[in-house]
């Protein structure tokens, strides 16, 4: 049995002490616990130590991701942030691959599975976001699109314990825009992962690693994706950044 995770993707938002004040909005509204879920909150970079302290202080019921890192240990490598640094910070969970760095910051599969590796030898959960384009949605290519990044990201992955990976299935079309997909598009893509995952590592495997839904989910529309035996909580942006909203969403996982 999966347990479902909702993840809060902060994005490029909340200075250091705006960060603070939403992770102990989140820890009072989720003071009663989260049941079976698990919740992790992404921060930017600079927000990581502060809300590593609420999660310590307020004993808060989440867990701490980074946005993105590089593969390298240390050295030369201006502006990046090491795995050991995100350990050493607390973080437990990482984003890769999300189609804005995809997009923006042109980063290819060989990459991001360059830095699952990396993060999975310190310990780190990856959270893999994979998704595709409208183009590629209206062309009736996306399940293909997908797979095919599945299988570039996970590449050489060795996976034993499954509740160590995490996917996030993110089409572009979807997120940010307000636009969301069906809990049936969603369930057609995430189960043709799920299926991808068991010709790689096994039907044991694949059955236990979490895979989210992700693309203008809100307090409104979570319960219908959830309510598909593939689709095991929600990768959120805009609506993680209200303390409320993102509770709601949790509460409404339980
Ligand atoms: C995201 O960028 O990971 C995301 C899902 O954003 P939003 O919920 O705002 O669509």
């Amino acid at each position: 049995m999966r347990k479902r995770m909702i993840a809060g993707n902060w994005k490029m938002n909340e200075t250091y002490s705006e960060g603070v004040v939403l992770a102990q909005g989140l820890a009072k509204e989720l003071a009663d616990g989260t049941g079976d879920v698990d919740v992790v909150v992404c921060p930017p970079a600079v927000d990581l130590k502060g809300v590593a302290e609420v999660i310590e202080h307020e004993d808060a019921p989440f867990a701490l991701g980074a946005q993105n890192v590089y593969w390298e240990e240390k050295g030369a490598y201006t502006g990046e942030t090491a795995p050991d640094m995100l350990t050493n910070i607390g973080a437990t969970y990482c984003i890769i691959g999300h189609s804005e760095r995809r997009g923006y910051f042109h980063e290819t599969d060989e990459e991001i599975n360059k830095k699952a590796k990396a993060l999975m030898a310190h310990g780190i959960v990856p959270i893999s976001c994979c998704g595709e384009s409208l183009e590629v949605r209206e062309a009736g290519k996306h399940v293909e699109f997908v797979v095919d990044q599945i299988k570039k990201d996970t590449e050489g992955l060795e996976i034993t314990d499954p509740a160590k990976y995490v996917i996030a299935y993110e089409p572009i079309w979807a997120i940010g825009t307000g636009k969301t997909a069906t809990a049936d598009d969603a369930q057609e893509v995430i189960g043709a992962i799920r299926a991808t995952l068991k010709e790689i590592f096994g039907d044991e495997v694949a059955d236990g690693i979490r895979i989210l839904y992700g693309g203008s989910a809100k307090p409104e529309n979570i319960a219908g994706f959830l309510t598909k035996e593939d689709v095991d909580g929600a990768l959120v942006g805009g609506a993680s950044l209200k303390a409320e909203s993102f509770a709601a969403m949790v509460k409404a996982s339980m």
